[in-house]
Formats: C-alpha cells, structure tokens, sequence
C-alpha cells in the first residue's frame, strides 16, 4: 500500500526534484539538493582487513543525501539511476582502473519480502546502470539473502549487527568468470552486511578480489 501511494504522488510531482518535491523542470534532483549533497572527498576508503575488502562511498549519509536515498527505497525508481551516475563519476575521479579493470559488478541483495513489498530492489537498479556507464558485466540475483534480517540502521551495536546478517546469503551460481567483484550497496554503516556478503563469496571464491562501493556512508561507527 505504501510503495502504490508514493507511486501515485509521484505522478503528481512527475517534474519535480525527486528529493525535496520542488521544481527541477528535467533534472531529476533540483541544484538545491545536489548542491548540498556531501561528498566524502578524500575520506571515502574505509578497510576491513579482516575481510580483505576495502569499501568506497561517494557521499555523507545526511541531510537531503540521506532523504534521496530513503525516497529511492520509497518508490522514486528513478533515482536509482542519479545515484549510479554519481557513483560512476566518483569511481573515474578516484581513477582506481585496475580494480575495475574486468570486475563483475553485483548489487548486496534486499530480501525477498522486502523486493516485493517496494516492488524492486534498489540496489540492484543502481548496480546495473552503474555496470552499463562503466561497461561492466552485472549479474543480478547472483547472490541472494536467504535469511530475513532486521533493519540494520535499527540495531544499537556492531554486534548486534553482526549476529543479524550472520549467514543471511546464498550463491546461486556456480562459476564466475572473473578475478575481480564489485560489490554495489548504497549505504555504508558499520560494514557488517558488506563483510559477510564477501565472506560468502570467498568461502567458494577465495581467490576472487571483492571491493565494496556505496553511494553514502554514515560516520556512526567510526
Ligand atoms: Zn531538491
């Protein structure tokens, strides 16, 4: 019912700016809101050594960036396609080829309930445009979640987090062909999903070299 009545007042606001509902004629995201959407500048790398995975994020989780990202799970699809090319500029700009270079990219699944009740996964429309920009191959569902998890940004405590996406996805194929993957989340927390969606990779692919990238970040468990 949620995602039917934000598709509704989409429609109204068909030309506004899909974050604040002001005008932005045929921009997607009016000059307000993308003037005031924090980039992470040179603190966009953060490593989990333990996981031998390194996590890049274009943008602060706050503020209208925040709000974007909230509208895109609520229904605004479209933004979906903003956000890969936000992150497909910041990839060029931060000019790491050689982990591009070949790279499969895959989207960190939502879970079944969650595909349907907003009747998409956000991730994996970010993922699959990003890919087309980078001319990369994107494989969809080539992970799933197989546990249903809580909300993350609900859970208090890293651990807490941990324990809630222990074992929560699946491989559903059996052979990649790549040395290289791309894993696409649009926001960064305490890393926790990332890193177990990694471990599951490397549990059958130990040789396979992950590398997460966001669109946003927050600073919470820093
Ligand atoms: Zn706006």
């Amino acid at each position: 019912m949620a995602h039917f009545l934000s598709n509704f007042f989409h429609l109204i606001y068909e030309n506004s700016c899909l974050v604040c509902n002001q005008g932005a004629k045929d921009l997607f995201v009016c000059l307000n809101c993308e003037s005031s959407f924090l980039e992470r500048k040179e603190n966009h790398l953060k490593s989990f050594k333990e996981y031998n995975l390194e996590i890049f994020s274009w943008g602060y989780y706050e503020g209208n960036l925040r709000s974007g990202i909230i509208e895109l799970k609520n229904g605004k699809k479209k933004l979906a396609k903003y956000f890969a090319q936000k992150i497909h500029g910041f990839w060029n700009e931060i000019n790491i080829s050689s982990i591009t270079k070949g790279a499969i990219v895959i989207a960190v699944p939502s879970s079944k309930k969650r595909i349907k009740e907003r009747g998409y996964c956000q991730t994996s429309l970010i993922a699959e445009e990003f890919a087309k920009l980078q001319l990369l191959k994107f494989i969809d569902n080539f992970v799933i979640r197989k546990k249903e998890t809580s909300f993350m940004n609900k859970l208090e405590n890293l651990e807490e987090r941990q324990k809630n996406i222990k074992d929560a996805f699946e491989l559903t194929r059996n052979f990649v062909p790549t040395k290289s993957i791309l894993l696409i989340d649009d926001i960064l927390t305490s890393g926790s999903t990332l890193c177990e969606l990694s471990k599951t990779i490397h549990e059958t692919y130990p040789e396979i070299k992950i590398t997460g990238l966001t669109v946003a970040a927050g600073d919470r468990f820093n």
